[in-house]
């Protein structure tokens, strides 16, 4: 087969059209309206991303009078296990306020109490930042204003490799997932917004998509920072959560803060008013579990009240599944189970290395939302870094020119595409191969870990690489693309095994538990683990990187 291109040409490209993507194009247009910003979506940007439709909560507000940027980054550093650079925080929490009264401004609803009052609700070891949000068409409002400013969005192309001239973020190349054209975007700055690893363990149901954050991330920003060479940090911690069974939606926030109760499997209480998910994680572990939340106990108007939200804003989704599943809140329980094992920067830890400029270590690339580390960020993360991505790009493509494409690099691609789509023999479905891929992340890269576990990791994955490119037939533009995704998850369990061997210590709560050294360890590992590409371009550097404090 042959690999059709057609270039275009932009002042921004923005790769991931979510929450972050389609923030930093709005400001993109709204700092220079004449500049050209280009989006990449793998999905359709309408209703792609962790937001699908709507969202019940921004999770970070720092409501002058009631708390403080100061607080939050006092809060979330506990939050995080100490691992958290102070100086990003603060500026989110600070432009969080002025964030949400711009979302307000575009119709976006935010519930307030008879006196004025926003809805706080605490969530954070310190302070009320959680705002609640009742808004169903979220998505659709952010797209259709990116799509009003006169944004070019291409739907259904997949970020594939970043363009990289004299040492710097020069464009990127996409490929639509349906007809298998090439998209060659030259630029003068790329932000990226494409998410976190959501497909990286498997959800207990089996289901390859079952998962609790967005199954089109799987890690692809990552894997294109890092092959360009900029650095990522944070790929040992590990994360899950602590949702509704068989369905990973979430209900926790929505439900606990407002007078649900958490019971485990026991009919114990658990009294902590707002249980953090490692609290709940380790109830789970003390074989206390299953875990449920109970709602018989409340009044008919609160039980009205969280069917709203869950019905309507979060994922509609769920009223068919409790109906399927016969529960009525006023008479049954919510049971609860741990989700898959995933890699996240909003809600977790890992990410490209960005400072407050929104800049990775790469000249020309950006980073912004669950892709990069503003660390436990949210949705509020999104929104403020993608505006501040796009600003700072803006200001680096008045200084910059655009580049040329390097045409060697592009026929390399090309070549090695036509070498995929020639793969017909292999036994192994692209489906059954990816199974088996985060079958044994669960196995080996995922709590509790140990170095036995976590060579085997690397063993298996490198075989996997390799046999990735021998065993799976591939048939068609949707195998060819589901197999460049699956070797995204690949290269992820590489990293993440890598820096959890490098962190010899055990650092928040299980999801960087080794089994062979359970301590916490401030005096060695109070620090970031960075993973760079070395010359060889399957070789992992590792180096170590101070925390950044404020001045
Ligand atoms: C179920 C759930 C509930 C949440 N609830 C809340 C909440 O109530 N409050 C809160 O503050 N936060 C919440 N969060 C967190 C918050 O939604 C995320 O942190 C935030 O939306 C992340 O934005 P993002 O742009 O980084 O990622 P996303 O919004 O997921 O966007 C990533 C986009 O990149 C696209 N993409 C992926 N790979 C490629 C590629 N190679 N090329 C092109 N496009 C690509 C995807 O299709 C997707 O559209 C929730 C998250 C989840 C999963």
């Amino acid at each position: 087969m042959e690999f059709r291109e057609s270039h275009v040409y932009a002042d921004i490209l923005i790769i991931g059209g979510g929450s972050a993507g389609a923030m930093a194009a709005i400001r993109a247009k709204e700092v220079n309206p004449s500049q050209r910003v280009v989006i990449f979506e793998k999905g359709h940007i309408l209703y792609s991303g962790c937001i699908a439709r709507g969202m019940d909560a921004l999770n970070i507000v720092a409501v002058p009078g009631v708390t403080t940027p100061e607080l939050y980054v006092e809060s979330n550093g506990l939050a995080c296990g100490g691992i958290m650079d102070e100086p990003v925080n603060y500026l989110m929490a600070r432009r969080s306020y002025p964030m949400m009264k711009k979302l307000e401004g575009w119709g976006i609803f935010f519930p307030r109490d008879k006196e004025g009052n926003y809805e706080l609700l605490q969530v954070h070891p310190r302070g009320k930042f959680c705002l609640a949000m009742k808004e169903p068409e979220l998505k659709t409002i952010l797209a259709k204003r990116v799509l009003g400013l006169g944004c070019q969005v291409f739907n259904r192309v997949m970020g594939l490799q970043l363009i990289v001239e004299e040492g710097r973020v020069a464009g990127a190349v996409g490929i639509n997932i349906r007809t298998g054209e090439l998209i060659v975007c030259h630029a003068k700055a790329v932000i990226l917004t494409c998410g976190g690893t959501a497909r990286f363990g498997l959800p207990n149901s089996g289901y390859l998509y079952g998962v609790y954050d967005f199954p089109g991330n799987t890690g692809d920003g990552y894997g294109m920072a890092f092959r360009a060479g900029a650095q990522v940090t944070g790929f040992e911690y590990t994360l899950n959560y602590y949702i509704i069974k068989d369905i990973n939606a979430p209900l926790l926030y929505i439900t606990l803060t407002r007078g649900a109760h958490l019971l485990n499997a026991m009919d114990v209480h658990f009294e902590d008013s707002h249980p953090s998910l490692q609290s709940i994680a380790l109830e789970y572990r003390k074989d206390l579990g299953p875990m449920r939340v109970s709602m018989k106990h409340l009044p008919e108007a609160k039980i009205k009240e969280i069917e709203d939200i869950l019905f309507s804003t979060e994922r509609p989704v769920q009223e068919r599944f409790f109906a399927g599943r016969g529960i009525n809140f006023r008479t049954g329980d919510i049971e609860l189970w741990p989700t898959e094992f995933y890699l996240c920067g909003g809600h977790g830890l890992t990410g490209i290395f960005v400072d407050e400029k929104a800049t990775s270590t790469l000249p020309g690339l950006y980073a912004a939302g669950d892709v990069s580390l503003v660390a436990r960020g949210h949705l509020s993360g999104a929104f403020v870094f993608g505006e501040i991505a796009a600003e700072e790009a803006t200001e680096w493509g008045q200084r910059n020119t655009l580049g040329t494409s390097d045409p060697e690099n592009l026929e390399d691609l090309k070549r090695d595409l036509r070498q995929r789509m020639d793969q017909k023999d292999g036994q192994v479905s692209i489906e059954e191969f990816e199974y088996k891929v985060r079958r044994l992340i669960d196995d080996y890269v995922t709590p509790p870990k140990n170095e036995y576990k976590l060579k085997m990791a690397l063993w298996w994955m490198e075989r996997f690489q390799k046999e990735i490119r021998e065993k799976v037939p591939i048939r068609s533009i949707h195998d060819l693309f589901k197999m460049l995704e699956v070797e995204n998850i690949i290269l992820c369990a590489r990293l993440s095994a890598t820096a959890s061997l490098e962190r010899q210590e055990s650092r928040w709560g299980f999801w960087h538990y080794r089994s062979d050294y359970p301590q916490k360890d401030d005096s060695k590992w109070l620090k970031h683990i960075m993973l760079k590409r070395g010359s060889d371009p399957e070789e992992i550097q590792v180096s170590h990187r101070p925390l950044t404090r404020m001045r």
